[in-house]
């Protein structure tokens, strides 16, 4: 899962991005809003936003409240020493799913941003289905046709993120910067292995675009 960490204090913000990644959140840390912007224009993998209120160059919550002003869902975990009423209820008002007050604890942190980032990736549960393809994402679980599948890190995230955005094409430099997997033949291994596990008919190859999930659809008779 990655992270976009919008945070100013030096110290918070380096302590924080390293007990994330240990934490096995790919992370990403910026200082200002203006950084926040500029990643989250270009990163459609930036999964979850913890977003501190006071930054030098504004407040935390004009950046919420243009994301939200855009449709964008991005889980929002807020992060303040602002403990009055009155700025949690505007920070939830503005779209924020969670805020935490500064100081907390490391895991308090942890088990929120996993529900809030659970809660909001249009996984209502943890459990999800197209067709006889069944994802447990909490179990990192999967079934076809009731029959378990198992797939390694990279093809799990991978076809995570497929049924994420399951029938719209997905492009190839997005999905090798999401993997991290450096080149777009090893994007392809990571598809050719998840389509010899689940069976050809789920990942369609949209030719020099991208992939998507099919929905399982089985090719018609003569069709190539
Ligand atoms: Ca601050």
């Amino acid at each position: 899962m990655h992270v976009l960490l919008v945070e100013d204090d030096l110290a918070l913000g380096a302590a924080l991005a390293q007990g994330l990644d240990q934490a096995g959140w790919r992370t990403v840390w910026v200082r200002r809003l203006k950084e926040a912007r500029e990643f989250l224009k270009e990163g459609q993998g930036l999964g979850t936003l913890l977003l501190d209120l006071g930054l030098p160059d504004g407040e935390g919550l004009r950046l919420l409240h243009e994301l939200r002003g855009q449709g964008d869902n991005m889980p929002v975990l807020v992060l303040s020493a602002q403990n009055d009423l009155d700025t949690r209820l505007r920070a939830l008002r503005e779209g924020a799913d969670d805020y935490l007050v500064k100081p907390f604890a490391f895991t308090e942190l942890i088990a929120r941003l996993q529900a809030v980032a659970r809660r909001s990736s249009g996984f209502a549960s943890s459990r999800w289905q197209v067709g006889s393809l069944c994802i447990d994402t909490h179990a990192r679980k999967v079934s076809v046709d009731n029959l378990p599948v198992s797939l390694s890190p990279s093809e799990f995230v991978l076809l995570l993120e497929l049924v994420r955005k399951a029938g719209k094409v997905i492009n190839r430099e997005y999905l090798v910067d999401y993997l991290r997997c450096g080149s777009f033949n090893a994007l392809e291994v990571h598809v050719h292995n998840l389509r010899s596990k689940l069976g050809s008919r789920w990942v369609r190859t949209v030719r020099g675009v991208g992939y998507l999930l099919s929905g399982g659809a089985e090719p018609s008779a003569g069709s190539a």
